[in-house]
């Protein structure tokens, strides 16, 4: 890359499919002289196996100012630089945000390539429909935390998109359930792009129990996906119908249930809302 001015590359990996790396991210790789990585004796390997021979340095949570000043040293000097992280795309619940910044600020490109992200990947077998997501990523590890981020979540129409790693799996599910209820849907998106990957869709309520039937349900990385926040029982829609049904001469649980189909609310609240219609209409 000495014939172009030069250039900071952010060059997404494989998930764990190596067929998953990109003739483009292969090439330029193997054309900067530095390739910046989380972790050298994680990417070494990878490299290698790419034939890529560029010079490596480390750029991790611990040390990515320090680094950041190192690459732009390195673009100063005229050297092309690519950021690549363990697996997937830099800067996503990864280190990488620093360095872009540091780059452009001195006056350089950063030149971002597609490739795997774990949070898109599971989002396309989703089958969620909501046209919007929010991509979350890692939440609190301390429970309090983790439940205040969730409450805060918890009304957004948005599908919700969180990482986790296998020894929390378990219980940040059960902290999922705990605060969005069991009728939202959960797509539990495990070892995407592996052998053992698995895909499971199932109501939030049925989730603990599907993943302690078995340890092995429990292993590997996992993207965790909430469908959006369902209507309210109390908006004018909800109430509107189930007036209409109970009106009719249904049942409380039949106009939940069909009030459920026509509007989408969730059943519980639905039925609740039907109770104290029929007490006080
Ligand atoms: N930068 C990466 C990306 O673009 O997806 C994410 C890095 S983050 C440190 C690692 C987390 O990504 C894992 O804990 C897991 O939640 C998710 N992840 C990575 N690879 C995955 C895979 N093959 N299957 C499911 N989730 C994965």
């Amino acid at each position: 890359m000495t014939e172009e001015s030069p250039a900071l590359y952010v060059v997404p990996t494989p998930l764990g499919n190596l067929a998953d790396m990109t003739p483009r991210a292969v090439d330029t790789l193997r054309r900067v002289a530095w390739v910046a990585c989380e972790d050298t004796r994680h990417s070494a390997p990878l490299l290698k196996h790419f034939g890529v021979s560029a010079r490596l340095l480390a750029a991790h949570e611990h040390n990515e100012e320090a680094a950041a000043q190192q690459v732009v040293g390195l673009l100063n000097e005229g050297e092309s630089v690519a950021l690549v992280c363990d697996a997937g795309t830099p800067a996503i619940s990864d280190p990488g945000a620093r360095l872009a910044a540091r780059a452009r600020a001195a006056g350089h490109r950063v030149i971002p390539l597609p490739g795997p992200c774990a949070a898109v990947t599971a989002l396309s077998a989703s089958g969620l429909a909501e046209p919007r997501f929010l991509f979350y990523g890692f939440l609190p590890a301390k429970a309090r935390q983790r439940e205040d981020a969730l409450r805060e979540l918890s009304d957004l129409r948005h599908a919700l998109v969180f990482y986790e790693a296998p020894h929390r799996v378990v219980e940040t599910v059960g902290a999922l359930r705990a605060v969005f209820g069991i009728e939202r849907t959960l797509v539990l998106a495990r070892e995407l792009t592996k052998l053992f990957e698995t895909i499971h869709v199932c109501p939030l309520g049925e989730a603990p129990a599907w993943l302690e039937a078995d340890a092995n349900r429990q292993r590997g990385e996992f993207v965790l996906i909430v469908s959006g926040a369902l209507p309210s029982a109390d908006d004018g829609e909800g109430e509107r119908v189930l007036k209409l049904l109970l009106d009719d001469g249904l049942s409380v649980r039949q106009a939940a249930k069909l009030a459920h189909a026509i509007t989408g609310a969730a059943k519980n609240a639905l039925y609740d809302r039907a109770l104290r219609l029929r007490e006080s209409p």
